[in-house]
């Protein structure tokens, strides 16, 4: 999938979130699983990140990907000799021809573009890496690191699970209550179901991105079956955001 909010700048950046069809993993990684660390043969995970260079016109070799961790650690992309990047869950970078990919299965794969300063990001916003704020650390990060202006900002949250399928024990809920305030929790018949993309939302918004420079999908991964669910399937396949600038 696509987001509205980037078309625009199609010709100076590349962006997409895969799906979970058009590679050659067999069940349950079927078919286009990304991720090396999921019980896959890896042999189909690098066809299937091949097959996507080819599909999305990168160059697979400046491919750079995160061993995530569910933390907040942010990483500045300077050039692409190291492809692999241990224990972060954000990549940032303005050089040109450097695909990021995030990967992900409910998790929110969150990517960011500013078109002025021309500066890309991803990061994987999960229960943990959103309880640390990953969303808005990353932005932050754009600013401290490239003068990014927060008006300038654009960011897309791909699918994920959803509030109709993420539901938490009662001490977890009273945790994201306690540091969050009301409204991310939602109770139903005594059961409590978190609702990541709105906490997400909330952290951009109060660091001062405009609720127009954010897109949502609306795919709850749990429920679609077009993509990985950890939730729905627990040992499955990845998929993955992308951003790239051009
Ligand atoms: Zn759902």
């Amino acid at each position: 999938m696509e987001f509205a909010l980037f078309r625009q700048f199609d010709d100076l950046f590349f962006h997409t979130v895969t799906d979970r069809f058009g590679g050659i993993s067999q069940t349950p990684y079927d078919s286009l699983n990304l991720a090396l660390h999921v019980g896959d043969d890896l042999k189909n995970v690098l066809q299937n990140r091949i097959r996507t260079s080819e599909k999305y016109n990168f160059d697979i070799k400046n491919l750079i990907f995160m061993d995530q961790v569910h933390g907040s650690e942010i990483a500045v992309i300077e050039h692409a000799m190291e492809n692999r990047k241990a224990g972060i869950d954000a990549m940032i970078t303005a050089e040109r021809n450097i695909p990021l990919m995030v990967m992900v299965a409910d998790c929110i794969p969150i990517l960011f573009y500013d078109p002025v300063k021309k500066v890309v990001a991803v990061a994987h916003a999960g229960r943990n890496g959103t309880f640390l704020r990953i969303a808005p650390k990353t932005v932050f990060k754009m600013q401290a690191q490239y003068g990014c202006d927060i008006q300038d900002i654009l960011i897309g949250m791909g699918p994920s699970i959803q509030r109709c399928c993420y539901e938490v024990g009662e001490d977890l809920a009273d945790i994201c209550t306690k540091n969050f305030g009301k409204g991310f929790i939602m109770i139903e018949e005594n059961k409590y179901f978190l609702d990541l993309q709105a906490l997400n939302l909330a952290q951009l918004k109060e660091s001062g991105i405009a609720a127009d420079n954010i897109e949502i999908s609306s795919v709850c991964t749990a429920c679609d079956k077009n993509y990985f669910s950890y939730r729905r399937e627990g040992v499955t396949g990845r998929f993955a955001g992308f951003i790239m600038l051009r």
